[in-house]
């Protein structure tokens, strides 16, 4: 007897998640768990029920991390066969506006758009190329970032560049896609008034970004071309004058593999504090450069709250979610201090017990925070797609 179970991975530069679910009509979570720093002193860490692992392991590679995981799944859970793996991809183009079962066909596109995303979709095609060979008769899914993103209106999709490059695909694309479809899909639960409305999603977390959607599709989202632009993030610039650029490789001598750097790993929260790219340490630490950080953070996200709001004529909701955005009091009321002007209206002591609504109950704006989930997005793909196609 097997229990047939869907694998969820989503792999980044370092670190491979996973999540095993079991194929119920809504996947319900078995285990979830990371392989952190893959290539250096890796650590296992996994919830599997109300227990509790981490221990250092051996990944050399995604391959080797992969093995890691499994080793703990096959060990817990014997009887479990994976009958789909599911793919967090970063970058599905503009062809792709919803999970894709991988065929030959579907990974020569996915390498095809790796140049869109050379910090991720590499790494994320490795995870793919080491699950179809640890389980080469499972359905293999991808779900990708920027799926969700594929209804917003031309004005919302380009550049003011000459038309050539927009048919060579630089386009607006915007990223978070899962965990934006997971809100959307809670909110037509929860509350499906404010779910047919004018929303903003304020994803925050090591990356961050904002999403404006009206009936649970995206208009707008602050990302763009890449998931460099918009917000600050925790080691990322956000928006950023393009001119910096060129000052940064003309008259500073750097080169453009050295700006990319930069603008990835060194910038954002962690630039501006010199301190850490984690909000918990800077909300602790109190020197004027960390608060420095915090304040462009709040800054640049009230901005945001005001053209998003612009693009969708109006405001209904503003939801946070992400790590800071579930957990911050501080970042939340900062956000949303003085914003009467747009019908938000913060009640203190519901934002202080991390309630669902946030609002008070006359604000004309409701303000939530709903935790969101995108590894379940996945698993309910890889669902779907099982359930409409078989195993291969
Ligand atoms: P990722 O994008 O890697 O999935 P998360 O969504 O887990 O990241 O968010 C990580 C961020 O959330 C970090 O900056 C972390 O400091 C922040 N965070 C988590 N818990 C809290 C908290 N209680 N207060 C403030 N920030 C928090």
């Amino acid at each position: 007897m097997t229990d047939p179970v869907a694998l969820t991975l989503n792999a980044g530069s370092s670190s491979l998640k996973f999540g095993l679910y079991a194929m119920t009509d809504e996947p319900e979570e078995i285990a979830v768990g990371q392989v952190e720093r893959i290539g250096g002193a890796a650590r296992l860490r996994a919830e599997i029920g109300a227990e509790e692992i981490a221990r250092d392991v051996t990944a050399p590679d995604h391959a080797g991390a992969l093995d890691t995981a499994l080793d703990l799944l096959r060990a817990r859970f014997p009887r479990a066969k994976a009958a789909a793996v599911g793919h967090r991809v970063v970058h599905g183009g503009p062809g792709f506006t919803g999970p894709a079962r991988i065929t030959p066909e579907v990974m020569e596109e996915l390498r095809r758009l790796s140049p869109f995303a050379p910090i991720h979709q590499p790494h994320n095609i490795k995870g793919i190329e080491a699950a179809t060979a640890a389980f080469p008769d499972a359905l293999q899914v991808a779900c990708f970032d920027t799926a969700f993103h594929r209804t917003h209106p031309k004005v919302n999709d380009m550049f003011a560049l000459p038309r050539e490059y927009y048919d060579k695909g630089v386009r607006r694309y915007g990223f978070h896609g899962l965990s934006y479809d997971y809100i959307s899909g809670e909110l037509a639960r929860i509350a499906p008034l404010l779910h047919a409305g004018r929303v903003i999603v304020a994803h925050l977390g090591s990356g961050a970004s904002m999403c404006g959607m009206i009936g649970g599709r995206s208009i707008a989202s602050t990302m763009g071309f890449t998931a460099l632009d918009g917000l600050p993030m925790g080691t990322r610039t956000g928006q950023i004058d393009p001119g910096v650029t060129f000052y940064l490789v003309q008259q500073e001598g750097l080169s453009i593999d050295e700006v990319r750097e930069l603008f990835y790993t060194r910038s954002g929260l962690l630039g501006i504090s010199g301190l850490s790219n984690d909000m918990r340490v800077l909300e602790a630490s109190g020197t004027p450069e960390a608060n420095e950080a915090i304040d462009y953070f709040v800054f640049r996200i009230r901005r945001e709250v005001g053209g998003l709001a612009a693009a969708l004529g109006g405001l209904d909701a503003l939801v946070f979610t992400g790590g800071i955005g579930e957990n911050s009091r501080l970042i939340r009321e900062r956000v949303c201090e003085g914003m009467d002007w747009i019908g938000i209206e913060l009640d203190r002591a519901r934002n202080a017990a991390n309630a669902t609504v946030i609002s008070t109950d006359l604000s004309r704006a409701r303000v939530m925070v709903v935790p969101t989930d995108e590894e379940r997005m996945i698993a309910r793909a890889a669902k779907a797609l099982l359930d409409a196609e078989g195993t291969p």
